[in-house]
């Protein structure tokens, strides 16, 4: 326990608790996010504003001090080097000014700033180079050590995670760590084994070594991942499945009441899902395509098949499916083009949301559907009468019961939690067959390490007659010409989006309210000022279900012309009539989301624009959105993503359980396909990890769930 090695004061005790540090292990596992270097060289003069400065410098000055309004404690002074003078600030670390009192000399490392127009340094790492065998750099020739950097955490400074971690390998207290790789694998790849690699981390004595450290544990992080979904598939796959043996040919005259014919893509994504049907084994699939690649098509025919197989040993009933869509709207869409779809097969669908449930055909009248109770939807279902059930995650209820539930389909997957997706597949004693569908654009190495689980499919290609879709990047300066493009297309006819960050208006009292466009004020504006004579309406989140579908349903009738919505909208839904969409605040949203965005103006054969409107000035901002603007697809633009994916950027692989280090190895298909066939082949030969009782335990400890993507 690390409380018995260090003496820790409340902030440090609930900083290193948040960051699940608890242990010697943990405490090593937190590994720097890089290391400073000290360059002989360099001087308070010499160093740039903006740039990264190792400095040898005397402390002439020190005292601790309050920030002015946040109150927070800090250590300020004023450091000198025979070139000049220069500011420092330890923001949260008041103790510095007692350890390191004026007159010390000591090594800061960190970037140089400019705060009230002088040079500074903001939380600077500092290195006491007074009782330090490091001191041999006054020598002046040799680049002697790197100074560990580890991420910034409120209440532990990196400081103390450096000597912290000194102190532990001093006493080779990390000698003591099972390491869970097996030796054969850690040679096979040339890495490190952890003690080395935990002393190549924390104290390494040249770059080359950290880079190794750093690449071990990078590796080990992909594979647990894919040893994690190779062992779930295992399990997945000891479940009973049905066997569906329809064949291409038993869905023709299905798929010819289509209004178009299917792409080569679907035709291939079909045959897979057929192949799995009747394969024995539990289909896992993973179907990605590009928001408008026409998924829908595909998971109708699936479900085609499915309907139309009887139970075993049964000459009456069907097998049953199910479809989870993340939102009413989607959901509600489904069933409707499920209705034309299946008109005419005798089959009953039924829809379950949160504010109520529909079946068809009604019995009044064949050709539409009708409201029932929940209650009687339930029993249809339990009963099997009812063989095609679309829905929200009310579908997950426990109450909802199925007879035969063959095959569950889950639309936008990503929307899901993964306990949800769970409790979809888990709905019947016998597991269905599972078609998650995604249009979220990941890079290849990302898809292949968080689905190791399932087998992939790609719609890769889109429905003929497409346009490429113009999307412009739009300075403040050029917004009322674009909104003339963009009336010229509602004179037309068309339809519009536009996109705000927010629903309400700010509060200006709020001092941090961000200060973007809200959905109700932008209609406002917009039908006061910009487009007075077309229909307007609004759709967000916060609106009660009825609210939202009534605007939906007169948007997809063509009454209201512009909807000003928030992101709901991201999500499948299909109104082939809009063909433009406005989006404001464009720097608050990921790339992913723009391009999903993007896909709901790309429905029809008609010239579909984006504009993206963005206060963002920053450079970064700008080369973002104008690859936006360029890429042709989600797959682009995913590993655009990736490879200028910063150290800094943490938000980006967290929804997939991935560190930043985890985000470095993912540039490397290379290490990649190493891990996940090492995963692979322990699998296969060693199920149960037997020979591996370190690995073992680490993997259990790791996977309290199975996941299911
Ligand atoms: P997504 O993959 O985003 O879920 P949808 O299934 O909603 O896409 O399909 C988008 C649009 O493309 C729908 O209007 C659908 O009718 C149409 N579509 C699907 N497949 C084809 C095809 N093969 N040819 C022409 N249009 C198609
Ligand atoms: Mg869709």
């Amino acid at each position: 326990m690390l409380e018995e090695l260090f003496r820790l004061n409340e902030h440090q005790k609930k900083a290193l608790k948040k960051l699940g540090i608890g242990s010697v292990e943990t405490l090593l596992r937190h590994i720097p996010s890089r290391y400073a270097s000290f360059n002989a060289g360099n001087s308070i003069a010499t160093s740039e504003i903006g740039s990264e400065a190792s400095l040898v410098v005397e402390i002439k000055k020190i005292e601790t001090a309050k920030g002015f309004r946040s109150r927070i404690p800090m250590a300020k002074g004023k450091v000198s080097d025979p070139s000049g003078m220069m500011d420092v600030v330890w923001l949260n670390q008041p103790y510095i000014a007692r350890m390191y009192p004026a007159g010390t000399t000591v090594r800061l490392s960190g970037k140089i700033t400019e705060r009230n127009n002088k040079k500074s340094m903001v939380n600077p790492v500092i290195h006491n180079l007074e009782d330090d065998s490091a001191g041999g750099m006054f020598s002046g020739t040799e680049v002697s050590a790197l100074v560990p950097v580890y991420p910034e955490t409120r209440g532990v400074t990196s400081e103390w995670f450096r000597v912290a971690a000194e102190k532990i390998i001093k006493k080779k207290l990390h000698e003591n760590v099972a390491d869970p790789i097996p030796k054969e694998i850690l040679a096979r790849y040339n890495l490190p084994t952890l003690s080395t690699a935990f002393v190549w981390a924390h104290m390494p004595k040249k770059r080359s070594d950290a880079e190794a450290a750093r690449k071990r544990f990078a590796f080990e992080e992909v594979f647990f991942i894919q040893l994690d979904r190779q062992i779930s598939r295992k399990e997945w796959e000891q479940n009973h499945a049905f066997t569906i043996t329809k064949t291409r040919l038993d869905l023709q005259t299905f798929i010819k009441n289509f209004p178009y014919t299917l792409t080569k893509a679907q035709e291939k994504v079909l045959a897979d899902v057929l192949k799995d049907f009747s394969s024995g084994k539990l289909m896992a699939r993973l179907l990605e395509g590009d928001v408008g690649s026409g998924k829908t098509a595909v998971a109708a025919a699936a479900v085609q098949a499915v309907v139309t197989t009887r139970p075993n040993g049964q000459n009456f009933g069907t097998l049953q499916a199910a479809y989870m869509a993340p939102t009413e709207i989607l959901a509600t869409q489904h069933f409707e083009s499920f209705l034309e779809y299946f008109v005419g097969s005798g089959l009953q669908i039924a829809l379950i949301t949160g504010s109520g449930c529909r079946k068809f055909p009604s019995k009044l009248n064949p050709r539409t559907w009708t409201n029932i109770s929940r209650a009687q939807l339930l029993k249809w279902v339990a009963n099997g009468e009812i063989p095609i059930l679309i829905g929200t995650h009310a579908l997950i209820q426990k109450k909802v019961k199925w007879k035969h539930l063959a095959l569950a389909i889950i639309d936008e997957q990503h929307r899901f939690g993964t306990d949800q997706r769970k409790s979809l597949v888990d709905k019947s004693h016998t597991a269905p067959h599972l078609l998650s569908m995604t249009a979220t654009p990941i890079p290849r190495t990302l898809a292949l390490t968080v689905f190791g689980n399932l087998d992939l499919s790609l719609l890769d290609e889109m429905p003929p007659g497409r346009l490429q879709i113009i999307t412009k990047i739009i300075s403040p300066q050029k917004r009322a010409d674009a909104y003339e493009e963009a009336r010229a297309e509602l004179v037309k006819g068309r339809q519009m989006y536009v996109i705000c960050p927010r629903i309400d208006e700010p509060d200006p009292k709020k001092e941090l309210a961000i200060q973007a466009k809200s959905v109700k004020e932008e209609a406002k504006r917009l039908q006061k000022e910009i487009f007075p004579e077309f229909e307007m309406g609004i759709l967000h989140s916060k609106m009660k279900p009825a609210e939202k579908d009534k605007a939906m349903k007169e948007f997809v009738a063509g009454k209201i012309k512009i909807m000003v919505a928030t992101s709901v909208v991201e999500v499948g839904v299909n109104v082939p009539n809009a063909t433009t969409i406005i989006i404001e605040g464009a720097e608050r949203f990921g790339l992913a989301q723009l391009h999903q965005l993007r896909g709901r103006v790309l429905r029809s054969t008609h010239q579909a624009r984006c504009f993206v409107f963005s206060d963002g000035k920053s450079e970064g901002t700008l080369k973002r959105l104008e690859h936006f603007a360029k890429a042709k697809n989600g797959f682009e633009l995913a590993e655009f993503d990736l490879a200028t994916r910063g150290a800094g950027d943490l938000a980006g692989g967290k929804q997939w359980g991935i560190t930043d280090l985890g985000m470095e190895a993912l540039k490397n298909i290379k290490m990649v396909e190493a891990a996940r066939k090492e995963a692979q082949t322990l699998v296969e030969t060693d199920p149960q990890l037997l020979k591996h009782p370190n690995l073992k335990s680490h993997i259990s400890q790791k996977r309290q769930k199975i996941h299911f993507e």
